[in-house]
C-alpha cells in the first residue's frame, strides 16, 4: 500500500469518526426530547390529579395542560407556573379565613342566622339577637343557648296556633285528626285503623310502638301517593318523616304537608323553627365534609346528638364540634403545605430542565460551529494536498508536504474530538441527573394521585360497617337510574330498617347496637349479587338496588335476606340477641324519579313495620 493510499484511508477514518460524533449528538438530542416529553406528561397528569374546587386554579391548570399539549416554550410554562403559585397563595388565604375556629358563641350565632323566626316573635327574636351579638365571653354562652331553645319552642307554639287558625280545613283533615286530641270524629277516608286517641298531642307516642309506626306509615303512604302540582316538593316531608320519632315531629310534618297540599308554600319559619338545636347541629356536621381520619370523631358526636340531651350535654357537644373544626383546620393546613412543597419542587425541576435544554441547544450550536470550522480546515488541507500533488517535482518533497497537511488535519481533529468528548460527557451526566429527578417526581405524582383516589374511595365507605355510605348510594342511583331510563331493563329499589333497634341500644348498650349494625351489613352484603348495590343509608337503615330484577325475583331475594338476618346467631355477652329487619320494595315505573321510588319503598317499609315487623312489603301490597 502506498503512502498516499495510507493517508487517504486515515483521512477517511477521521471523516467517518467526525460523522459518527455528529450522529451521536443527534441521538443525544432525541434523548433530551424524550426526557422533556416525560416531564411534560408528568405535569399534565399532575394538573389532572389536582383538586378542582377552585375555578381560577382550574382555569390555570387547564391553561398549563394546553400549553404542555401545544409544546409551548419553557419560558411560557414558567410564567404559567408562577401564576399557579399566586393562586395557591390566594387559596391558602381563603382557607385560612374559612377555617377560623368557631367559638360556642359563633356556633350559636350561625344557628340563629339560619333560623327565620315567624313574624309573631319578631320583637323577641330581635331582642335575643341583640344580646347574643353583644355577648363577648365565650364561656358564658349557656344562657344564650337556653334563650335560643326557649325561642325555638315559642316559635313552634306560635306556628302551630297560626296553622290551626289560618288553615282549619287542612289541619282538620285526616292527618290533622290523627294527631289532634280535640277532634273527635273518626277519619273518613277508608283507612280503618284509628289514631292513638289516648295520647295527648304533645306527649311522645310510645317509641317503637305500633301506633307511631302506623302513623308514620300512613303519612309515608300519603306522601308517596299524592299527586302534587309542579313546583311543590314533598322532599322535606319525606326526609323529615324518615327521622321522626315523636308525635310532635309527626304533627309538624302533618301541618307542613297540609300546607303543601293546599298549595300554600309553607313559610320558611314553618320549616326552620320546628327544628331542634340538636338537629341543626347534626345538619351542620353533615355539611362539614369531614375527612376520613376524623370520621370516627364526627360519628361519635353525631351519635351523641341522636339522643335527647340536656343543656350540659349540649354544651359539651358544642365544645367537641369546635375541637373537630380545629382538627380539620390543622389537617387542611398540613395537606396544603404538602402540595405546596411538591409544586415548589416541580417548579425547581422545570427550571433545571429549562437550563439543561438551553445548555443542550448551546452545545449543539457549538458542535455545529466547530464542525464547520473543522470541515473548512479539512477542505483547505485536502485542497493543499491536491495542489502539492499537481505541483510536486520530487516524491520526497510531496511526501513531506502531504505529511504536514495530514498532521494539521489530525491536530484539528484531535481538538475537535476532545471538545466533543467533553461536551458529550457533560450532556450524558446531565441526562442521568435529570432522569433521576424525573423518576422521583413521577413516583411522587403517582403517590399523590393514588392518595387522592384512595381518599375518594374512603369517602364513599361507611367506617362502622365498611359498606358503601349514603354518598356512594347517591352516586350509584344516578348511574342506575340513567341506565334504567336508557335500557328500560327492570330495576328494583329496596329499603331496610332494623326492627326495634332502639330497644337493642337501650338494653345492651350502644356498642352492642354498633355490633348489630356490622353483623346486619355483613349478612346483607353476603346475600346479594355482585351487580346489586348495598349501602348504609343512615342510622339503622340500609338500601339495596337490584338491577335486572323483576318484582317476583326481588320478592324472593328480599325474603331470603330477611330470613338470613332473623336466623343469624348473634350473641352479646353470652346472651342471644334476636335481630330482625323489615323491608320495603318498589319497582321503577315509567316517569319515575329515584325520589318517588324511594318514597314508595319507604311507605311499603312502614307497612311492614305496622304489620308486625320482620317482613317485606312491596309497593302496592296491603
Ligand atoms: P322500628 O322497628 O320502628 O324501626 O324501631 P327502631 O327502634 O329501630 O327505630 P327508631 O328510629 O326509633 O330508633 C333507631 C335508633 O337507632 C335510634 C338511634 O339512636 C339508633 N342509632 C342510629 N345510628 C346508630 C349507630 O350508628 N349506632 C347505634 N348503636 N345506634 C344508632
Ligand atoms: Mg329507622
Ligand atoms: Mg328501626
Amino acid at each position: 500500500m502506498t503512502q498516499d493510499e495510507n493517508s487517504s484511508r486515515e483521512l477517511e477514518q477521521w471523516r467517518s469518526k467526525y460523522y459518527d460524533g455528529l450522529a451521536q449528538l443527534d441521538r443525544k438530542e432525541k434523548d433530551w426530547r424524550q426526557t422533556e416529553n416525560v416531564l411534560r406528561q408528568c405535569i399534565s397528569r399532575l394538573t389532572l390529579a389536582a383538586d378542582d374546587s377552585d375555578k381560577e386554579l382550574n382555569a390555570q391548570l387547564d391553561r398549563l395542560r394546553n400549553a404542555i399539549r401545544k409544546n409551548s416554550s419553557s419560558t411560557e410554562l414558567e410564567a404559567l407556573i408562577q401564576s399557579l403559585s399566586e393562586s395557591l397563595v390566594r387559596l391558602d388565604q381563603q382557607r385560612r379565613s374559612r377555617s377560623k375556629v368557631p367559638t360556642p358563641l359563633d356556633v350559636l350565632r350561625s344557628l340563629t342566622e339560619g333560623i327565620s323566626f315567624p313574624r309573631g316573635l319578631g320583637h323577641k327574636a330581635k331582642a335575643y339577637n341583640k344580646t347574643l351579638n353583644a355577648a363577648t365571653t365565650d364561656s358564658d354562652y349557656q344562657p344564650h343557648l337556653q334563650g335560643l331553645i326557649v325561642l325555638i319552642s315559642e316559635a313552634f307554639d306560635w306556628l302551630a296556633e297560626q296553622h290551626a287558625e289560618e288553615e282549619p280545613t287542612a289541619a282538620r283533615g285526616l292527618l290533622g285528626r290523627l294527631f289532634r286530641r280535640d277532634e273527635a270524629s273518626p277519619p273518613d277516608t277508608g283507612v280503618s285503623t284509628p289514631p292513638p286517641a289516648s295520647a295527648p298531642a304533645s306527649a311522645p307516642v310510645t317509641e317503637g310502638g305500633e301506633e307511631l309506626a302506623l302513623a308514620k306509615g300512613l303519612l309515608a303512604q300519603l306522601v308517596a301517593a299524592v299527586v302534587v302540582p309542579s313546583g311543590v316538593n314533598l322532599g322535606t316531608v319525606s326526609s323529615g318523616l324518615r327521622v321522626a320519632r315523636r308525635a310532635e315531629e309527626l304533627q309538624r310534618l302533618t301541618l307542613e304537608l297540609a300546607a303543601l297540599l293546599s298549595q300554600q308554600k309553607p313559610s320558611t319559619a314553618a320549616l326552620s323553627t320546628a327544628v331542634s338545636p340538636q338537629e341543626v347541629l347534626l345538619q351542620l356536621l353533615e355539611r362539614f365534609g369531614v375527612p376520613t381520619e376524623l370520621h370516627e370523631q364526627a360519628e361519635a358526636i353525631k351519635n351523641t346528638l341522636a339522643v335527647p340531651l340536656d343543656d350540659a350535654d349540649l354544651e359539651q357537644v358544642l365544645g367537641r364540634i369546635a375541637d373537630l373544626v380545629t382538627a380539620m383546620r390543622t389537617r387542611v393546613q398540613s395537606e396544603k403545605a404538602e402540595i405546596e412543597s411538591f409544586l415548589k419542587q416541580l417548579t425547581e425541576n422545570l427550571r433545571e430542565l429549562d437550563n439543561s435544554l438551553q445548555n443542550a441547544v448551546a452545545a449543539h450550536r457549538e458542535t455545529v460551529q466547530d464542525g464547520r470550522v473543522l470541515d473548512a480546515e479539512v477542505q483547505v488541507q485536502v485542497k493543499g494536498i491536491e495542489d502539492s500533488v499537481q505541483r510536486a517535482q520530487h516524491l520526497e518533497q510531496l511526501k513531506q508536504v502531504v505529511q504536514e497537511r495530514v498532521d494539521t488535519i489530525r491536530r484539528h481533529m484531535d481538538v475537535f474530538r476532545r471538545t466533543e468528548d467533553e461536551r458529550i460527557e457533560r450532556a450524558e451526566q446531565e441526562v442521568v441527573n435529570l432522569k433521576g429527578r424525573l423518576r422521583v417526581l413521577e413516583a411522587e405524582s403517582e403517590s399523590l394521585r393514588d392518595r387522592i383516589q384512595q381518599e375518594r374511595n374512603q369517602a364513599l365507605i361507611d367506617p362502622l360497617t365498611e359498606i358503601h355510605n349514603r354518598l356512594a348510594y347517591n352516586e350509584r342511583i344516578t348511574q342506575e337510574y340513567a341506565r334504567w331510563k336508557r335500557y328500560q331493563s327492570p330495576l328494583v329499589f329496596t329499603v331496610w330498617d332494623v326492627d326495634n333497634f332502639k330497644r337493642i341500644n337501650d338494653t345492651y348498650g350502644h356498642q352492642a347496637g354498633d355490633k348489630v349494625l356490622k353483623v346486619v351489613a355483613k349478612i346483607l352484603a353476603g346475600q346479594i349479587r355482585e351487580t346489586d348495590f348495598l349501602a348504609r343509608y343512615g342510622g339503622e337503615e340500609f338500601v339495596i338496588l337490584l338491577p335486572e330484577t323483576d318484582l317476583t325475583h326481588a320478592r324472593a331475594v328480599t325474603e331470603k335476606i330477611r330470613a338470613a338476618v332473623e336466623s343469624c346467631e348473634f350473641h352479646y355477652r353470652g346472651e342471644r340477641v334476636l335481630i330482625t329487619i323489615s323491608c320495603g320494595l318498589a319497582v321503577f315505573k315509567t316517569d319515575d324519579e329515584p325520589d318517588n321510588v324511594f318514597a314508595r319503598a319507604d311507605a311499603a317499609m312502614y307497612r311492614a313495620k305496622a304489620a308486625g315487623r320482620n317482613c317485606c312489603r312491596a309497593d302496592g301490597d296491603a
